[in-house]
């Protein structure tokens, strides 16, 4: 079985026509969401870039594998470490068996040689290593002009940003033409897997988009309703239609699994710039709904049993799930953050996650299990949703019966906020224990 995932960044719950938005046009996800599952409560690892990333790919909460961040919450330009050699990705993981694996997109999880996608398992990288609004070559004069030049309310140009594109390890573009980055990975892709039809492979395709600054090419830009943000989500759809039309034409659809997923939430603070979270709450940066849950598409024709999965799901599944299938062990020497979800993919089995962490650098914010979610601090990101609040009495929210976390229900259930506490202090010992390695990891 071929594994691909498609990465989109900031990209939020409401922001597909699958998932409910009124203008935004993706017909090639929403019939992948047909044919295949949609599920409606699944997460990332993470509300930002570089820990959500980690944590897809390692099947493990970023405060064990390292890159939850402490002070800034991911990687720069400048940042000297990335993800920790130790680390098994899902690659490396694959690679055991003999899969092909090729890294196409935004990686995040540092930019030194050692850090790079070709020394974490990927025998192929081609992308931009961290996020295309990084190293500007301007000067900002306040803080509203770098909304406005981000944001695109001023003219915004893709030279401004001096983002490197790399193959393997070579640049070979500075900076990267950002107006043609998303149709450049789907040619890669594409290419990638009629170069690979004949062994098993992996890819992992990650958008730079729609992260602001935002870029369509020619044959996409000013044709969605929804404008620039709509012009690049479509695009970015485009490309997925295209890599479906491949494996069909290749005969690989039957033997491929596609998942399809976003990093984190919307980033609000760009006004119609960013994206939108649905009837969720608050977006990027944030441990509200907003930030972590994410609209998710399971495809393989004939294997995915079609549905809407309203069960717990995580990228942090991935991992496991993937090397179930392909019968890879799992490796032994560390805990694991994630589950096998093939049960629920291939026969609507109940899935076997019940719970979700919601971290914000090293801190526990707010945990879930089944429908209901405990807050015990909650902070906004980017000026909005307000400042850090430590909750005496932690907030209990029902979310199957409140998606939007309107409805503070502690009072009336605090035999709940007990329970889901009893719960927490159980699996955190061994969370602490992944913290002592952190430590001494980085003391090295
Ligand atoms: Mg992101």
């Amino acid at each position: 079985m071929n594994f691909i995932v498609i990465f989109a960044d900031d990209l939020g719950y409401g922001d597909l026509s699958s998932y409910g938005h009124p203008t935004i046009r993706t017909p090639h996800l929403d019939k992948m969401a047909t044919e295949g599952q949609k599920w409606t409560n699944f997460y990332v690892g993470a509300s930002v870039c570089t820990p959500s990333r980690a944590a897809l790919l390692t099947g493990r909460l970023p405060i064990r594998n390292g890159m939850m961040g402490n002070k800034e919450r991911v990687l720069f330009p400048d940042s000297m470490h990335g993800i920790p050699s130790e680390e098994i990705t899902i690659a490396e993981q694959l690679k055991k068996v003999g899969y092909a694996t090729a890294c196409v997109g935004k990686w995040h999880l540092g930019h030194k040689e050692q850090c790079l996608p070709t020394n974490n398992g990927f025998d192929y990288y081609f992308g931009i290593p961290y996020s295309n609004d990084m190293s500007f070559s301007g000067e900002f004069s306040s803080a509203e002009e770098r909304k406005d030049v981000l944001g695109g309310s001023k003219e915004t140009k893709s030279e401004y940003f001096n983002v490197p594109l790399l193959r393997n390890e070579k640049i070979l573009e500075q900076p990267a033409d950002q107006t043609t980055i998303t149709k450049r990975y789907t040619e890669e892709a594409v290419s990638y897997i009629k170069k690979n039809k004949a062994k098993p492979f992996f890819l992992y395709l990650a958008h730079n988009l729609p992260h602001i600054p935002l870029f369509a090419s020619k044959d996409f830009l000013g044709k969605s309703d929804r404008g620039l943000y709509g012009d690049v989500v479509e695009e970015i759809d485009y490309g997925i239609g295209e890599i479906i039309k491949t494996l069909k034409e290749e005969g690989l659809a039957e033997n491929t699994i596609v998942v399809f997923t976003s990093d984190n939430g919307p980033w609000l603070s760009f006004d119609e710039k960013g994206g939108s979270a649905g009837l969720l709450r608050a977006g990027k940066g944030t441990t509200w709904e907003g930030g972590m849950r994410e609209p998710c598409i399971f495809w393989s024709p004939g294997n995915i049993a079609p549905g809407i999965i309203h069960d717990l799901g995580a990228t942090m599944d991935l991992l496991p799930t993937f090397s179930a299938i392909a019968n890879v062990p799992l490796p032994e020497n560390r805990p694991l953050d994630g589950y096998d979800l093939s049960p629920t993919l291939f026969q609507q089995k109940a899935s076997p996650r019940d719970h979700i962490y919601y971290y914000r650098s090293t801190e526990l914010f707010a945990y879930r299990e089944g429908p209901y979610k405990v807050h015990f601090v909650t902070q906004g990101a980017y000026g909005q949703f307000g400042g850090r609040e430590e909750h005496r009495q932690p907030l209990l929210y029902n979310l199957n019966e409140d998606p939007s976390e309107k409805y503070n229900i502690a009072d009336k259930h605090p035999e709940i906020i007990a329970r889901l506490q009893a719960r927490i202090q159980k699996d955190t010992l061994s969370i602490e224990r992944g913290k002592d390695q952190l430590r001494d990891r980085s003391g090295k």
